[in-house]
């Protein structure tokens, strides 16, 4: 392993300088295997194992984000703009109201007060929604107006109802002819300018912003129907093992549902990517391959699989992705997950995550996730972190290890229990845990009351 991966590094180096975009073949490495004098070892952990980080950094080095489609803007939300958003007029696009009142001329109310109210005639009445009329505000005359309704020319400031001697009527009662202002107000009081909030011509929103519900606001607010964003990443699933029964399927002996391409799609949907499942394949090389090539006939832009991807004799699938394209690196050294793979299927990448069930999600977390958003468009790639104070104690066999937990606040602090057994088959710890909290590499042994990073599973990281 230790020479493989270090041949791997160095033929990566010539191969990303001669195609920069392509995976070095393990071709490659294998048919030079005497060349390399000096192995680079900056990839190697003392274990022999690829670093989680090191793992991350080369997988990441292959994604880049998707091109673009237009789509509807009540569709965009979640969704990446792949555009800058040029506002294509001014927001307010009209000086307007932003209480119910009265508008004024401001030299004719500079002296009014409680004791001291100023009368004025009441000319128009302007709802919202109404064109701005087209009479100026004479001296001596107000305005009756609505949130939202357009100043009429010689107005400007807008007194508040509460400020006058207007009751307020009932609704859809005409104003009265005539109204007592018992507050003085400064230019500009109440009055929303046109384009205060954005000006025709700017940019309203970056290309690369994530589109939330707000966003959704804007882009319609600035008149737009479509939008373009970023294509959402194909991600074909295939589930191997000759155990798996469908979850429509009577449970022989000996078998389990395939359990791990139901959360691996909904994972990929959480991540903003379409799942393709290509259901289950039996371990059998034949079969892996022919689901891999109907991956990538199904345009994925990444295949995900689980399982048969470790020592066993019956683990297929490393066989079958070296015959139909690549491996670029194998087995992590972290816990759990650690024979996760990587590589190509012709050209489309390929993540290969372990068949224990709180591996496959454990990998996929930390390997698949940024790579959808990557392909997504999203700049923001790293999970949700907190330090958190540990309750209990904890051991690791020194790989970087990733405990099922509950973090809670307690007073200025976060606090962190482990959810039950870390057995990496162990799936309803992984239900009852809000959080993963990482071992270092190198640790084995951490007391109660230590501090320690928590990947936070539930945090709304789709705002991010
Ligand atoms: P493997 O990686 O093939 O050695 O599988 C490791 C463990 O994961 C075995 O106990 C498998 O039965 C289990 N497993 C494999 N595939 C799945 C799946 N799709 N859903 C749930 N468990 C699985
Ligand atoms: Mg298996």
């Amino acid at each position: 392993m230790y020479a493989t991966v270090s041949l791997y590094t160095w033929a990566q180096a010539i191969c990303t300088a001669v195609a920069p975009n392509r995976l070095t073949t393990y071709v490659i490495m294998t048919a030079n295997p005497g060349s390399r004098k000096y192995p680079d070892r900056r990839m190697m952990t003392p274990t022999g194992l690829l670093g989680v980080s090191d793992a991350l950094e080369r997988l990441l080095g292959e994604f880049r984000p998707l091109e673009s489609e237009v789509i509807p803007v009540d569709e965009a939300l979640g969704r990446v703009l792949a555009e800058p958003l040029i506002a294509p007029l001014d927001l307010p696009p009209f000086a307007n109201s932003s209480m119910d009142g009265y508008a004024v001329r401001t030299a004719d109310v500079a002296g009014a007060g409680p004791g001291s109210p100023v009368t004025l005639n009441v000319a128009v009445d302007i709802p919202a929604g109404a064109r701005p009329p087209s009479v100026t505000l004479r001296p001596g005359l107000a305005a009756r107006i609505m949130t939202g309704a357009p100043l009429p020319p010689g107005a400007d400031a807008v007194v508040p109802i509460e400020a006058t001697d207007d009751a307020g009527g009932a609704s859809g009662a005409p104003p009265p002819l005539e109204v007592r202002i018992l507050h003085p107000a400064p230019a500009g009081a109440h009055v929303r300018q046109p384009g205060e909030d954005i000006r025709a011509g700017d940019t309203a929103l970056p290309a690369g912003r994530a589109i939330r519900a707000v966003e959704v606001g804007l882009l319609a607010a600035l008149g737009r129907r479509e939008v373009a964003v970023v294509r959402q990443p194909r991600v074909a699933i295939l589930s191997t093992g000759d155990e798996l029964a469908g979850a429509d399927q009577p449970l022989g002996p000996g078998q389990i549902r395939d359990s791990n391409s139901y959360a691996l799609a909904a994972l990929i949907t959480t991540y903003g990517g379409r799942p393709l499942r290509l259901g289950t394949a039996p371990d059998r090389l034949k079969a892996v391959r022919a689901r891999l090539r109907e991956a990538v006939a199904a345009g994925a832009d990444l295949i995900v699989s689980s399982a048969g991807v470790s020592v066993g004799a019956y683990d297929v699938v490393r066989q079958a992705v070296e015959a139909e394209g690549q491996i670029g690196f194998w087995r992590i050294r972290m816990r759990p997950g650690k024979p996760m793979a990587f590589g190509r299927v012709k050209s489309v990448p390929f993540l290969g995550l372990p068949g224990n069930p709180v591996s496959a999600v454990v990998t996929f977390e930390i390997f698949a996730r940024p790579a959808i958003l990557k392909m997504g468009g999203r700049a923001a790639l790293k999970k949700p972190q907190v330090a958190v104070r540990l309750s209990e104690e904890v051991d690791s066999d020194g790989r970087e290890s990733y405990l099922r937990a509950l973090v809670e606040r307690d007073g200025a602090h976060y606090v962190a229990r482990l959810t039950g057994g870390q057995g990496s088959n162990l799936i309803t710890s992984l239900t009852r845990a809000n959080a993963l909290v990482i071992v270092p590499a190198g640790v084995t042994h951490v007391a109660a009351g230590e501090t320690l990073t928590a990947w936070m599973l539930d945090w709304p990281e789709h705002l991010i």
